[in-house]
């Protein structure tokens, strides 16, 4: 069975719509500002999807557009300046990032209440010792969505995240952790990692390498996300699970696309409305 991730994003979408109803007649309106320092094609699609999907929602979102020379000190500045702004709730920044500056350089310049997708390692540090005051990534988010969504029970389970980015994979494997799963985290140095994911009765593929995770790797009846998005030369998008094989012992996976990508979005958009909540109560 394939999960539908575009369903789960529209009922999280109808909830959102009160939410910010609500704050626009308090005359707060969420807004979310977008640090770019790139000209990569794939940002900008991303970007531009996620400003048509908070302008439905009524959530304000705005570009931040940076040199593409930008230097860490620069683009500091900017998410700092951006966090400060009190008409602003969240701030973000798009990667990649130039001169081969990583999300970590910069992303502690992002203030902890204004940080809606986790880039400040204050955030993983709170997430890592269960607090709830900060914000996860959205896409670490979207996999315990989807997995609540389609009444998996977590409590006890066996799950095996693949991979261990601090924007995907170890914030996932601390929030499956949070609901009492027992969790394996797999990463380039695993040893048979096949036997490993086997094991798993939730397994999250969040690696960056096309169609990585066959049938082989899935026991049967498992759960299989697919966070990976990964270009195709004709120009299209595939994850990190080889979709028709995994299904054919899997009790359910999620697509690519259409599976944990529109759920992230939204979930980016709720925790922008969250943030501004959080300072409606604050002014
Ligand atoms: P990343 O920083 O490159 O991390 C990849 C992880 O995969 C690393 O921990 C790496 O291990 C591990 N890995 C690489 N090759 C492996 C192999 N052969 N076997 C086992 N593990 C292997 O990537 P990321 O930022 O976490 O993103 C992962 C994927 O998710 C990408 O496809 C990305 O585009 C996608 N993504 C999707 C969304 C969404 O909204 N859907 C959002 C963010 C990212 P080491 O640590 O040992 O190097």
């Amino acid at each position: 069975m394939l999960i539908d991730g575009k369903k789960i994003a529209a009922a999280l979408g109808a909830e959102l719509g009160g939410r910010v109803a609500t704050l626009r007649d308090r005359g707060l309106v969420p807004t979310l500002a977008i640090v770019v320092a790139t000209d990569d094609e794939s940002t900008a699609w991303y970007v531009r999807s996620l400003t048509r999907t908070a302008r439905e929602l009524g959530i304000e979102a705005h570009r931040v557009d940076l040199p593409r020379d930008a230097g860490r000190a620069e683009i500091r500045a900017a998410l700092a300046a951006e966090s400060a702004d009190t008409g602003v709730h969240g701030v973000i920044c798009q990667t990649p990032l130039p001169g081969g500056l990583k999300l970590d350089d910069v992303g502690d310049a992002i203030a902890v209440a204004a940080d809606v997708d986790g880039a400040n390692p204050e955030s993983l540090g709170r997430l890592a010792s269960g607090s709830t005051s900060a914000y996860p990534p959205a896409t670490a988010a979207a996999v315990l969505k989807i997995l609540a969504h389609e009444g998996v029970h977590l409590a006890g389970r066996r799950v095996v995240v693949i991979g261990r980015s601090n924007v995907v994979g170890k914030p996932a494997a601390l929030m499956l952790l949070a609901e009492h799963a027992t969790v394996t985290v797999c990463h380039s140095r695993t040893v048979d990692l096949p036997a490993v994911a086997r094991e798993a009765d939730v397994l999250v593929a969040a690696v960056g390498r096309a169609g990585m995770v066959t049938a082989d790797y899935v026991k049967p009846g498992a759960v299989v996300i697919d966070v990976g998005t990964n270009a195709t030369p004709e120009g299209g998008l595939v994850g990190d699970v080889d979709t028709a094989d995994v299904e054919r012992v899997a009790a359910a996976v999620t697509p690519v696309p259409g599976g944990v990508g529109p759920v992230t979005t939204m979930l980016l958009m709720s925790q922008v409305v969250t943030a501004a909540e959080r300072a409606a109560v604050t002014r």
